[in-house]
């Protein structure tokens, strides 16, 4: 069993984005900072309202999932097809754009603490351009599981013989929430080929084993190298964190800010689509 090492650090940046929101962003700073088929992973986190009540107005994405999980909060997402549903501490949506959504996630609060990631995973290049569709997952619908030393829900995977709320993706995301306690260690294993990252969010972590391991401050991804395994040792305050995984696609990307194709053409099409106020009819289509 080969323990999968750290093969890169990347610090979350400050940044905004919708109307002025305030976030962290570690994956998809910058087009090296990928990890396929993740894109982007934003953290959003403050107790006050300044930073978060501009909101994401309307605006489109194609070729690729979102994917927002709220720890603390209430956001309102409405699209173009009138489709409304209410993201709230603990709950998960999980949005397949594919050929083209237009929607909002506005926050329903104008004070108190507002908390959650948007995790963005790519598509393959036969997906792209399906009609949109959604998971909108409760909080009570996540299963959660204790183990020795710490606590995990399960997005998406499989932990230990338990099934997480979101399955039958083609890239076969594993999307653990987990908390482990001051010292405590986890093992889990991750198939071979599968990429996988993890994001700390609090307290500190020590990833891998012997010479090579090393420690993640709070507000960092690492990236791990390719193995059977993590292992991740938490500091003396604990450490919680996302730990993601999933099936390179292996394809080419190239992005324009909200689309994700193969080719620039394809991106040309996106804009023109867009432009003319056909994005989403043509993905209703499915062409
Ligand atoms: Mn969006």
């Amino acid at each position: 069993m080969k323990t999968r090492e750290i093969a890169r650090v990347v610090r979350a940046m400050a940044t905004s984005d919708g109307a002025g929101v305030r976030l962290r962003r570690s994956l998809g700073q910058s087009d090296a900072a990928r990890l396929d088929p993740f894109l982007m992973l934003d953290e959003f986190a403050s107790d006050d309202p300044d930073d978060y009540i501009a909101g994401f107005p309307p605006h489109p994405h194609r070729g690729f999932e979102t994917v927002t999980y709220m720890l603390a909060g209430h956001m309102l997402h409405e699209d173009h097809l009138g489709n409304r549903g209410d993201l709230r501490s603990g709950g998960v949506q999980w949005m397949t754009a594919a050929g083209g959504i237009i929607h909002s996630e506005m926050p329903q609060q104008e004070s108190g603490r507002m908390h959650g990631f948007q995790l963005w995973i790519n598509l393959p290049a036969r997906e792209k351009m399906k009609p949109p569709s959604y998971r909108d997952i409760s909080p009570e619908d996540i299963p959660e599981a204790s183990f020795d030393g710490g606590r995990v829900k399960i997005i998406a995977g499989a932990w230990r013989g338990f099934t997480g709320a979101v399955h039958g993706i083609s890239t076969e995301p594993l999307f653990l929430d987990l908390a482990l306690d001051a010292g405590a260690t986890l093992r889990h294993e991750i198939p071979p080929g599968h990429n996988a990252f993890l994001y700390l969010w609090d307290g500190e972590a020590t990833v891998g084993e012997g010479e090579t391991a090393r420690t993640l401050a709070a507000g960092s991804a690492g990236l791990l190298g390719d193995g059977d395994l993590v292992q991740v040792v938490a500091g003396d305050e604990g450490g919680r964190f996302l730990l993601l995984a999933a099936k390179p696609l292996g394809e080419p990307v190239v992005q324009y800010g909200p689309f994700v194709m193969n080719t620039r053409k394809e991106i040309g099409q996106a804009l023109e689509d867009y432009r003319a106020g056909t994005l989403a009819k043509e993905a209703e289509k499915g062409v």
